[in-house]
């Protein structure tokens, strides 16, 4: 007589999420993800952003097909359908910039389309703090509105899915966790996920979100919000509700080096090429958000908020080329420019330098010639295949040092 067959459990089914404090697959590479702290750790060698990069396989499964690498506009923000500026006609108070995201997290509860919102709340003891939840009220989305600018573990909540009932998630993040989100969806106890992807570059520890502030603003204490802007300006607001901006070019570039987690300076997913519908500021013009649109599921996304939006086409003015390279060389040698000088150059760049989509391609231009460099330098043996092609394609375009 034989024995019925066991049923083979999943990985996932056999796994155990790590335990907090371990040191994690990717070493110093890692992001905080937080894949390794559920029991979807068991993917992480082919999941994790650092450890294997897929941007083809990911944007083919996500788009249906990888980005076209001859078309300037693909090159650049990835898979589109549309990419256009718009702002939220009546901002939610509070949010990062005029809350589209938030509003859409809200809709997408509201209208059933989803039955919870992965998105970042803040610690009750620090406002930096982030808290990854798995929201099923709109009050819960609000609540969590606004970017806590420091590593989220937002994948840790895969954890809670089992059991929970929810079949149907939005989940909101930035490209490190979408790329490991998308390696697992098809092991989640899902029906659909729906991914909404903000750009991010240059993100830090919360330490290391300290010293930004201690070496960048009057008082470090007070700041509730900030954003590097359009106009080359870092826009800080007080809990006093007081304004400050500092220029780019006045940073403390030596003290600020080894400030950036070493996951960001090896990325190459600013625009979060896995996302079915992206929204950040990087090509708008100054106070405007910029969307993209990758695939019909972010249409749909996009339907929930569209007929809220005051929209504009996105525009592109200025040559970047000259300030990339010389910003490349700046970089390296870890300049600090006086402040009149910063400000100097501020005013010029302001008045004369790239605009909307080329303001993106700026900032594009110099992470990623950055971030190639600092890997070759530092992770020389997988410093090729981590660079995916289209970011290669980018960085051939100028001179970097010898290294
Ligand atoms: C760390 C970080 C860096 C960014 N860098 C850029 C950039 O360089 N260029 C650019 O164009 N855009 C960037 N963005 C996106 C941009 O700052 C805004 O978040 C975006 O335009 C949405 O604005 P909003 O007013 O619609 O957002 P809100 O309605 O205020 O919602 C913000 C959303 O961000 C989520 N969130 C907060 N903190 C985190 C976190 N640490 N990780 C993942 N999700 C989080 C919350 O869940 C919330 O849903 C970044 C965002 C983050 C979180």
């Amino acid at each position: 007589m034989t024995s019925a067959p066991s049923p083979q459990l999943a990985p996932h089914e056999r796994a155990q999420p790590l335990a907090k404090g371990s040191t994690y697959p990717a070493k110093d590479l890692c992001s905080q993800c937080g894949l390794c702290d559920s029991r979807w750790v068991a993917y992480v060698k082919d999941a994790c952003a650092f450890l294997h990069q897929r941007f083809e396989a990911m944007e083919t499964a996500a788009h249906g097909r990888s980005r076209n690498l001859d078309n300037e506009d693909e090159l650049y923000f990835g898979v589109q359908q549309r990419m256009f500026s718009a702002r939220l006609a009546q901002p939610i108070e509070g949010a990062q910039w005029t809350g589209i995201v938030s509003r859409l997290g809200v809709r997408a509860l509201e209208t059933g389309l989803v039955d919870a919102v992965l998105c970042v709340g803040q610690s009750e003891h620090d406002r930096f703090t982030p808290v990854p939840v798995l929201a099923r009220t709109p009050e819960q989305v609000l609540a969590a509105r606004v970017n806590k600018p420091t590593l989220s573990p937002n994948l840790e909540v895969l954890e809670q899915l089992p059991g929970s009932g929810i079949k149907r998630l939005l989940a909101i993040g930035v490209g490190c966790q979408i790329q490991a989100l998308r390696a697992v969806q098809s092991t989640l106890p899902l029906e659909q996920l729906y991914v909404l992807g903000l750009p991010c570059v240059d993100n830090v520890s919360r330490d290391g979100l300290q010293t930004f502030l201690e070496s960048t603003v009057s008082s470090p204490d007070t700041v509730v919000h900030y954003e590097f802007m359009q106009d080359f300006r870092i826009h800080f607001r007080h809990s006093d509700g007081r304004e400050e901006t500092v220029p780019f070019f006045g940073l403390d570039t030596p003290r600020l080096k080894d400030v950036f987690a070493s996951s960001c300076l090896s990325c190459f997913d600013y625009t979060n090429a896995g996302a079915d519908l992206v929204v950040g500021y990087m090509g708008a013009t100054f106070g405007r958000q910029w969307i993209t649109v990758r695939n019909p599921r972010g249409q749909e996304l996009l339907d929930l908020v569209e007929a809220e939006l005051d929209v504009a086409p996105v525009m592109s003015r200025g040559d970047r080329k000259a300030a990339v390279q010389q910003g490349i060389e700046a970089y390296d040698k870890a300049l600090k420019l006086p402040m009149w000088l910063a400000e100097l150059i501020g005013v010029f760049v302001q008045r004369f330098g790239p605009k909307g989509l080329e303001y993106g391609r700026f900032s594009i231009d110099s992470h990623f010639t950055r971030n190639a460099l600092w890997l070759r330098r530092n992770h020389p043996a997988k410093a090729e295949a981590q660079i995916p092609a289209f970011a290669k394609k980018i960085i051939s375009r100028y001179r970097l040092p010898k290294i």
